[in-house]
């Protein structure tokens, strides 16, 4: 089964530099005009954490679905 994971952005924190867009190999990010960085394709990451690693802001969390919601 193919892995899935969330993709989470601080906005707060994010300052808009682009750099998640230009970095992710399948095109998780767009950066609206004037707004923050938004994973609308989540379901196309693939865990690379390149975002992660390279998000000058410490801005983006990627995190294991199964991880996240675990059955009870
Ligand atoms: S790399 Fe980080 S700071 Fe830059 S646009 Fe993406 S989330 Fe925002
Ligand atoms: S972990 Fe990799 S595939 Fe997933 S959003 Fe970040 S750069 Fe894209």
């Amino acid at each position: 089964m193919k892995k899935s994971y969330n993709v989470l952005v601080k906005e707060s924190w994010c300052k808009a530099c682009g750099i998640c867009v230009e970095v992710c190999p399948t095109k998780v990010f767009i950066l609206p005009d004037g707004g923050k960085a938004r994973p609308v394709e989540e379901d196309n990451c693939v865990g690379c954490m390149q975002c992660v690693n390279l998000c000058p802001e410490l801005a983006i969390q990627v995190v294991d679905r199964k991880e996240d919601n675990g059955d009870e």
